[in-house]
């Protein structure tokens, strides 16, 4: 049998057999809007008829360098002849004409990607036939003017403005600002002007033959695939180049047929709250694109209920049909001709953060998906977006008493953004990329800006409503957003823009609130948003919590971190980082009394002032932590790091001696020479950890007394503690065989001092391939360990961070040379390899080995799926990210099952 590129939208069982009945598979073959008008056409939503050219055919297309496949063409036909026998139309018939839509569709969504050509069919003589069967020549010459415009921009490439500057000069001309006013000799007029600029610019004529016009639309399509908005789109939405897209030709049915017509777009729930209402505008009177362009004003969707109220029942019927039926919101398109209605989109809709966990967690209390669908239905960057800064309350108000509130528009895409404006999306490509925090300010945007609005911190349009280009593009990518902001005047020409009496030049700042819907000039402080009154990402959380392995632990240093930490859900605190302490304002002079003192009296006696600090600081976080483990690390940075930089000291001592100042001067000079004795030619590498305890155990002696007199403290006053010494940098076993003994002993001398006995552990870091290599002998010693996967991954490839993100590792993700930032998410080959083994040979000898991961990575999604996968007890994370880490954990589990 010859290949079938053609399916006609009642043929969808045949397309699902020749893909194996999977829905998936369809929608590969058919795109994504061709599958659904297939679908609903098969579940008796009133769909136009009409076809889909496969995605296959437009693959063939391309390769074959711009040639049909054999046999699709004359397949376009024989639908043709169908789609006729359906409508009792046909197409080029100048007494009955039959008129369809080409339109793109590729597996995934991509608003506004590619272009659709309406009206195909038209030409002189179908024209006056359509005049006479509608007697409506004012609304035939509409659709004739539009196509020919369309056709000439989509198809044949000329650009847009040639046609809108005829439009709108001629309005200009009688004196008129809506297109509703133009009159049929107008669009007459208007016809003939158009088809002459595409006479203009081409040198041939607009085709008059109808198959022609319908070949070279389909071809247009197939090439679309390829054109930059499509790639810039794709690599941005991260959308495979090699899907191709389907071609659906569509019936045209007419919203301009007077006013019991109308179009529309709408979203089955609120994209922005997911509250469960209808949530889109319409338009009585008007054709396609006219609601999302935003040219004239639109109706909210339930006003319909009043303009139309059969047709709304029936389309509100359609809509919960819909939604029971993909068990997912939908965002639909219709058109109402004469009273009729009929459905020409359906897709799942686009949510904000918050819309997509309300709607996740709704529907699986209405009983349409499991807890474990809801689950898996959000991704962890919406729950990271979600708990996105704010802006201040406070400072928004004192702005707007203040008269810096410039406008308020449509809130589009919610969160708090702050950045310098950018009037084009190149200049804020470019600001963004530069590391400027930039804020694109458009009158409205188009797919050609989505680079600059992906660069953006925010994004600001004069003109469009909630389901305009740049609303729909900044909800998907979670920028914050402000469209249709109308009291802003914007010129581009002077790079300036106006509102409430102020100029904002390029280049200043603008803070914009993206949940409100309000701009600003200025900077406006921001504030984190509150998790405990997030109740719906608090529900699915404690969904995903039952479906999770891993623990999700957090990294603290200080009581009200540990706090926040398990108000976010943290199970125990995985990295709590000493020297933090040593830093504060009335320490840091004894901390150097210590580094600096010459005998071992003048270090006791300053480790001995020190310990009643540190012993306070632990006290706060086991109180916090009641319950459960706090993992504490013991000194890990090289000692010069707490004393003054040398260079700054260096100046001193060279500008007293210059200027003959005694004062001061021998000891500086001391101090100048301690340091020098401390320099270390690459201290990462040199005395610190593990190192430095062994050469230098008073430190770490006293710190394990400070945390075994506060755990004693404690659970002398009832608070159940859990310590977990953490010694850091181990690279053979000797090194802990050495160390912790000697520390044990002084835990069970304060236990017997304190006559009280507390669970606790020491394990180590585990930061040192050699480490990882040799974990079976580490673990004997040991009795945890915590990955350190910033220092291993350092460690693995031989890179130092700083010097590597600030030089080369740009680059090496950009051309591939790495497949992303090893520092960002886990090497899993790699240093992820180093880490399996580690488990593996750990446990091998020490079975209830405690394993986790500390770094940086513990937060990000791939690296915790990546741990639960190795099997480790927990991740840890910073505190904000435990929220994202217990639903990432959760989505591994699913997964892995
Ligand atoms: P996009 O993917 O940009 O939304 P569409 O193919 O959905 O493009 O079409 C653009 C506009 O034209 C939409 O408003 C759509 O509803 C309208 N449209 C497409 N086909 C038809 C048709 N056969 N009859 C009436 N309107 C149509
Ligand atoms: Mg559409
Ligand atoms: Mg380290």
């Amino acid at each position: 049998m010859a290949d079938k590129w053609v399916y006609l939208f009642e043929e969808v069982d045949e397309a699902e057999k020749s893909v194996g009945g999977d829905w998936e598979g369809v929608r590969s073959l058919l795109g994504g809007k061709g599958a659904n008008l297939a679908e609903m056409t098969r579940i008796g939503v009133p769909v136009p008829p009409g076809f889909t050219v496969t995605t296959q055919a437009c693959n063939a297309y391309l390769e074959a360098g711009e040639q049909f496949p054999e046999g699709m063409w004359e397949q376009e036909l024989a639908a043709m002849k169908r789609v006729e026998e359906q409508t009792g139309k046909k197409f080029g018939d100048a007494k009955n004409p039959l008129l369809v839509s080409c339109r793109s569709g590729a597996k995934f969504s991509m608003p506004g990607m590619m272009d659709t050509v309406l009206n195909i069919g038209l030409n002189d003589e179908t024209a006056k036939g359509m005049v006479e069967l509608t007697d409506d020549e004012r609304f035939v010459y509409d659709a004739y003017r539009r196509l020919v415009q369309m056709f000439g921009s989509v198809v044949l490439g000329i650009s847009d403005e040639a046609f809108e500057d005829v439009l709108d000069e001629l309005k200009e001309e009688r004196g008129i600002t809506s297109d509703t006013d133009l009159t049929a000799d107008d669009w007459k007029e208007l016809t003939v002007t158009f088809q002459k600029i595409v006479r203009e610019h081409k040198g041939f004529d607009f085709p008059q033959d109808p198959y022609e016009q319908l070949k070279l639309a389909t071809e247009a399509v197939f090439k679309s695939w390829f054109g930059k908005r499509a790639v810039d789109y794709r690599n941005a939405a991260k959308i495979a180049h090699d899907l191709g897209t389907g071609v659906n030709i569509v019936t045209m049915v007419f919203g301009n047929m007077g006013w019991e017509s109308g179009t529309g777009v709408a979203f089955t729930r609120d994209p922005a709250t997911g509250e469960n209402v209808l949530y889109g505008d319409y338009l009585l009177n008007a054709q396609g694109e006219d609601v999302v362009a935003g040219i004239r004003n639109t109706k909210k969707i339930d006003e319909l209920g009043a303009d139309l109220p059969e047709a709304y029942a029936q389309f509100v019927d359609i809509c919960g049909k819909l939604e029971q039926h993909y068990r997912e919101m939908q965002d639909v398109e219709f058109t109402i001709e004469n009273g009729k209605l009929w459905m020409l989109q359906t897709r799942d809709g686009k949510r904000t953060a918050k819309a997509a966990i309300k709607i996740a967690v709704d529907m699986a209390d209405e009983g349409l998906i499991s807890r474990e669908e809801a689950v898996l239905r959000v991704k962890s960057s919406d729950v990271d977006t979600l708990l996105h800064p704010q802006f201040d309350m406070d400072a928004k108000g004192q702005a707007a008493a203040e008269g810096k509130r410039l406008a308020k528009g449509v809130n589009a895409s919610p969160g708090a953004a702050v950045g310098v404006v950018a009037f084009d999306a190149d200049l804020a490509e470019e600001w963004g990329k530069g590391g400027k925090d930039v804020i694109m300010v458009r009158p409205f945007t188009k797919p050609d800006d989505v680079h600059g609005m992906l660069a953006a911190k925010g994004i600001l349009t004069s003109e469009g409503g909630a389901t305009s280009h740049a609303a729909v593009v900044a909800r998907q990518f979670g920028v914050p957003c402000v469209v249709g902001a109308s009291d802003v005047s914007i010129n581009l020409e002077r790079r300036q823009m106006t509102a409430n009496g102020v100029v904002v030049k390029e280049g200043e700042w603008l803070s914009i609130d993206g949940t409100s819907g309000e701009a600003f000039v200025g900077q406006i402080p921001t504030v984190e948003p509150k998790f405990e009154e997030e109740t719906d990402l608090i529900t699915l959380l404690s969904w995903a919590d039952e479906f999770r392995r891993l623990q999700v632990w957090a990294n603290a240093d200080y009581p009200d971190d540990a706090a926040r930490a398990r108000g976010f859900g943290a199970q125990g605190i995985g990295l709590c980082r000493t020297e933090h302490m040593f830093f504060e304002e009335e320490r840091l002079p004894i901390v150097q009394r210590m580094i600096l003192a010459e005998t071992e009296d003048g270090r006791d006696k300053a480790l001995a002032e020190l310990l009643p600090f540190q012993r306070g600081d632990f006290e706060g976080i086991f109180k916090a932590m009641d319950g459960l483990p706090v993992i504490i690390r013991l000194i890990d940075p090289p000692l010069h790091e707490f004393l003054p930089n040398e260079r700054d000291v260096l100046e001193d001592v060279i500008e007293k001696r210059v200027k003959g100042e005694t004062q001061g001067l021998a000891e500086q000079e001391e101090l100048l020479e301690a340091i020098e004795s401390m320099h270390e030619s690459n201290p990462m590498m040199g005395m610190r950890g593990v190192r430095l305890s062994i050469i230098m155990p008073g430190i770490v002696k006293m710190q394990v007394r400070a945390i075994f007199e506060a755990a004693c403290n404690m659970a002398n006053q009832g608070v159940a503690v859990k310590p977990e010494i953490m010694i850091p940098l181990t690279g053979h076993v000797n090194e802990l065989k050495v160390i912790q003994p000697q520390l044990v002993k002084i835990a069970k001398d304060v236990m017997a001092e304190k006559g009280v006995e507390v669970e606790y552990k020491f394990g180590t870091m585990i930061e040192i391939p050699r480490a990882c290599v040799t974990a079976d002998e580490v673990a004997s010693v040991a009795e945890f360990f915590s990955f350190g996967t910033n220092d291993l991954t350092q460690m693995t490839f031989g890179y130092s961070r700083d010097d590597a993100e600030a030089r080369f590792l740009l680059t090496y993700v950009e051309d591939g040379i790495l497949p992303q930032n090893p520092f960002q998410t886990i090497d899993r080959n790699g240093v992820g390899s180093l880490m399996k083994m580690a488990v593996e040979k750990g446990r091998a000898t020490r079975s209830d080995l405690e394993v986790g991961i500390c770094g940086e990575h513990g937060g990000d999604p791939d690296s915790i799926e990546f741990c639960h996968l190795i099997n480790q007890n927990y991740v840890s994370c910073s505190p904000f990210r435990v929220p994202v880490a217990r639903l990432a954990a959760a989505h591994a589990a699913i997964k892995h099952k």
